[in-house]
């Protein structure tokens, strides 16, 4: 087996904790990932510290350049890349190469970052004074990062956080941890100074080391609301900036007069796709009118029956494993309480004939029908393949129940109605909606961010918000009078 290092500072470093990575589609250790304590944070803190003044001072454009080279590097190693996402996540290859091009589009926007600095500029905004305002980096950032996504989610932070002058530490999610450390190395081969860029793997323990290290100024999260809170409450209470994305549960609204193929097929993507271990997956599709509800449950649950499983590694399937044992077995809980509490379990994904045949993490899509708001299935964020139907009578009856859950990350409406629509986008209470687009993430020069318990802070990640979140902004007076023209002391407030 070999081993997952840390990546401080340009060198590798094996530490002396170590935990199992598995491959959740044999369900064997597949490699060992070293845990940092909070002195091997300190050693990534200092080595940040090292390199700041020099990269710092360095023209944007400059550092732009090496965003330039990590973006070709990135897709030169694209495929190996891919396949580690595979073998410790689990989703199918095609999947993880979708969330590697989306990553890196961030890269790409980040390149653009001497137009992104470009401050703001008054001339004469009081006699004989002009005023500035510039973004200045924060200094030392760092970034925590769920399993769901091992390529993509790092590029939301780092990418931009390095390009305005910071230096960054990463902490992946110990469960997928290759992809991460992999990417350091091609960041070091594209010329970034040693220590602006550090890979720091762990748990807890480190987490809370970075959240507690006083030079680490401020942190982007993602991944379940209870540790995002967490995380929020102590980063805030340490003085950080700190912005925190959790859970979700994402709702689309299906009208009668919506393209019902168009809504099924989009919907089997949408809530199966990565096995559901996603963040934007729709779980709850709320349909308006039994007509509705009794054509697209036909239609999905034909799809959900039929979709090819297996190891992601392997090319062609729609969907791979779950990322791990514990995992699967609290989604499975969930389909029996479903069924318990009187939902109709139209399509029950245990009974696959991969959960049986095989070792691995495996479940089949699951559909159920006439789930109602009090059910754990529809309250809880569930991350696997389940898809819920809840039937309603009317639009304004789909709109109050999404807007009364307590998630707000994306919603999506299906119809033909432009009116409908337009109230949809204006009246639901959710940070990213989708009209007939069921996952609207934001491509890179958008920010990406939920609301309610779906995210904790101001700013979203990446785009242009990244740059407000990732900088702080310095306002400049400048009057260079005659030698002749000092002024006098004045007393009352300057005004122009
Ligand atoms: P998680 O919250 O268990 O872990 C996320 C990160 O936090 C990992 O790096 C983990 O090591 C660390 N961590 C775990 N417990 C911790 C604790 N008690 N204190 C400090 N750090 C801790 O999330 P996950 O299971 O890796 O990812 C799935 C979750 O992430 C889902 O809830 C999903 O909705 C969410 N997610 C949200 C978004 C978004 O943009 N809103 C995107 C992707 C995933």
């Amino acid at each position: 087996m070999t081993n997952v290092t840390h990546w401080i500072a340009g060198e590798r470093l094996a530490g002396e904790r170590r935990i199992d990575v598995y491959n959740p589609a044999t369900g064997e250790a597949i490699r060992q990932v070293a845990q940092g304590s909070a002195d091997t944070v300190e050693q990534a803190v200092a080595g940040a510290r090292a390199a700041l003044p020099a990269w710092r001072e360095m023209p944007p454009a400059r550092r732009a350049q090496v965003m330039f080279r990590f973006k070709m590097l990135l897709e030169r190693d694209a495929e190996q890349i891919c396949q580690l996402v595979a073998e410790e996540h689990g989703k199918v290859l095609e999947d993880a190469m979708g969330e590697l091009k989306r990553g890196i589009e961030n890269v790409e926007y980040a390149c653009g970052v001497p137009e992104l600095l470009k401050g703001e500029y008054s001339h004469n905004a009081g006699p004989g004074i002009d005023t500035w305002s510039n973004h200045q980096p924060l200094g030392i950032v760092a970034g925590i990062t769920p399993f769901n996504f091992p390529a993509m989610v790092p590029l939301w932070m780092y990418p931009m956080a390095i390009a305005c002058g910071n230096a960054f530490i990463l902490k992946p999610s110990e469960q997928v941890p290759s992809a991460a450390t992999k990417m350091a190395e091609l960041l070091d081969e594209a010329g970034l100074p040693k220590g602006i860029f550090s890979v720091v793997h762990g748990d807890r323990e480190t987490v809370e080391a970075l959240i507690d290290a006083p030079d680490v100024k401020a942190l982007s999260f993602v991944g379940s609301t209870p540790v995002a809170r967490a995380i929020y409450q102590r980063g805030a209470a340490n003085g950080k900036r700190v912005q925190a994305l959790g859970g979700a549960k994402n709702h689309a609204i299906v009208l009668p007069d919506a393209d019902l193929d168009n809504a099924a097929n989009t919907l089997v993507g949408a809530a199966f796709g990565s096995a559901g271990e996603r963040c934007m997956a729709i779980s709850v599709a709320v349909c308006v009118g039994d007509h509705t509800a009794d054509a697209l449950v036909d239609k999905v649950a034909d799809q959900a029956r039929h979709l090819k499983i297996g190891p992601g590694t392997e090319k062609g399937l729609d969907m791979g494993a779950l990322v791990n044992a514990a995992h699967r077995d609290r989604v499975a809980g969930y389909i029996a309480r479903g069924e318990q509490a009187g939902a109709d379990l139209v399509v029950d994904g245990r009974a696959h004939a991969r959960v049986e045949a095989s070792p691995g993490y495996f479940l089949g899509a699951t559909l159920f029908d006439r789930v109602t708001p009090e059910m754990s299935i529809y309250r809880d964020e569930i991350f696997g393949p389940v898809l819920c139907v809840v039937r309603v009578e009317t639009f304004e009856d789909a709109i109050e129940l999404i807007n009364g859950h307590q998630y707000g990350n994306g919603s999506c409406l299906f119809t033909r109605d432009g009116e409908a629509a337009r109230r949809f986008a204006d009246r639901i209470e959710v940070g990213m909606v989708g009209i007939n687009v069921p996952l609207p993430v934001p491509v890179a020069f958008h920010s990406f961010g939920g609301w309610k318990e779906s995210l904790f802070g101001d700013l979203h990640a990446y785009g242009p918000d990244a740059v407000r979140f990732y900088t702080r902004r310095k306002s400049v007076s400048q009057r260079w009078p005659q030698r002749n023209e000092w002024a006098s002391a004045e007393f009352s407030f300057p005004s122009g």
